[in-house]
């Protein structure tokens, strides 16, 4: 290879905390920087940083990515009691991740990184699953009450031409919590719309399910939305691949997940996305195999890896320890970013590169038998040693290497 690779507009970089963000800045030294101008604008989203600017910063990065279209994220901590303690915080700021998704608004697309030396844990699976996770509304932007005697509560709802709707709870007996959520049908039909491009763009069916039954209005227009999407835009393209649109309700869904040979996608409401999404990739065979993908309504993009920030190692890190973290969905949150800002920008070295430091991972894993403890401990058959981060990563570049001299 001659000279770098030039890229013509920066994306986002939002940097993280603990163990994704040291490997965050390994990555990129040593499998982006040597190869590419990597134009990013960088934002520091280490929790100490959002306490200092009241989490002006992860505002200020979401909104970068309204601008430049294209961004990359590392892992963050959602601060709890506890962290504001070990971090010395003003408040326990909320997850960046719901900030900036209630931001973009849009869907979240997580599908397992599959390789040959780790079968999934349910054996029926032979294909992806691919999650699709609407990211807006719901519990994540709910508002809550804890109240300490017996009472009253209502939901009232006052619209912009006056027109006003109250429903009362149930009486509340003693102390307890309530809650208040809410979609928009804009937003959901956002949701659906992008889970049936997706679909389509991988041929594969598309399942959605939600608990209609029970949930008689917020479940009900979720399904109602999806039915009418379809109906009125996809249901012709559908047919003409040969892929069906299927709505169930979750317990069944779940059941279904399971029994069947994957090869599909599996569009989720919020909180079920989270919760599902780490059980597919789990089953798949780790966290650290799993692409995650933003793509909103109007066509921002944003990449991060569905794991957290891998605090039990980042603590034997500080000690000394040598850690065998995977930066797998790290080092992919890297690629899907170049990739998409190398097809928008028509930079096809760009999109060439990211395409080859994946085949780099998977050939890393695959052919070299080289892996960090989660997935070696999986591996079919049996690796008698697992390699640290640091030499997962040697090895990933030097494939890489390989590739770019070929
Ligand atoms: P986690 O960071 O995902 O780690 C949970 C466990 O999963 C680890 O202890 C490790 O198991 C395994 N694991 C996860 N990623 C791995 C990788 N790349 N390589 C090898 N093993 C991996 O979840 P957590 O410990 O519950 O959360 C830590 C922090 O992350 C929290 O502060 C949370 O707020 C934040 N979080 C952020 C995001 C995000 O930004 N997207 C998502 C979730 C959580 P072993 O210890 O058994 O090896
Ligand atoms: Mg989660």
């Amino acid at each position: 290879m001659t000279g770098k690779i030039e890229m013509s507009r920066p994306i986002v970089e939002m940097d993280g905390d603990e163990m994704t963000r040291v490997l965050w800045s390994s990555v990129k030294e040593n499998l982006l920087l040597p190869y590419v101008n990597l134009k990013t604008e960088y934002y520091d989203l280490h929790v100490s940083n959002r306490d200092k600017t009241e989490d002006r910063v992860t505002f200020d990065a979401a909104n970068a990515v309204k601008r430049l279209g294209v961004g990359v994220k590392c892992a963050t901590i959602t601060p709890n009691a506890e962290r504001v303690k070990e971090y010395n915080l003003k408040k326990e700021w909320p997850s960046p991740n719901g900030t900036i998704r209630k931001i973009l608004d849009g869907t979240v697309f997580r599908a397992p990184i599959m390789v040959s030396s780790v079968q999934p844990a349910v054996r029926y699976w032979k294909k992806p699953i691919i999650v699709a996770r609407h990211a807006f509304g719901d519990i994540y932007d709910g508002v809550a009450i804890r109240f300490n005697e017996p009472g009253s509560a209502e939901i009232s709802y006052k619209g912009r031409s006056g027109k006003d709707e109250k429903v009362k709870y149930p009486e509340l007996k003693g102390p307890g919590v309530l809650l208040g959520i809410y979609n928009i049908d804009k937003s959901i039909e956002g949701f659906a719309d992008a889970s049936f491009k997706y679909a389509i763009m991988k041929k594969t069916d598309l399942w959605f399910a939600a608990k209609d039954t029970i949930s008689k209005v917020y479940d009900a227009d979720f399904k109602e939305i999806f039915r009418r999407v379809y109906e009125t835009k996809y249901k012709e393209e559908f047919a003409k691949l040969g892929i069906n649109y299927y709505y169930y309700l979750i317990d069944d869904a779940i059941s279904r997940v399971i029994r069947s040979e994957g090869g599909f996608l599996w569009a989720c409401k919020n909180y079920d996305g989270d919760v599902f999404s780490d059980m597919v990739s789990t089953a798949f065979g780790s966290l650290a195999l799993m692409t995650s993908e933003l793509f909103s309504p109007e066509g921002y993009y944003l990449s991060e890896a569905a794991h957290g920030t891998v605090q039990r190692h980042y603590y034997r890190y500080l000690k000394g320890e040598k850690v065998s973290t995977n930066p797998t969905a790290l080092i992919f949150a890297w690629t899907r970013g170049l990739m998409r800002r190398g097809e928008i920008d028509g930079l096809n070295d760009l999109v060439d590169f990211s395409k080859k430091l994946e085949n780099a991972v998977l050939n890393t894993i695959e052919k070299d038998k080289v892996m960090t403890q989660d997935i070696a401990k999986l591996s079919e058959p049996p690796v008698s040693k697992y390699v640290t981060s640091d030499e997962f990563i040697a090895t990933v570049k030097k494939n890489l290497e390989k590739s770019l001299a070929a």
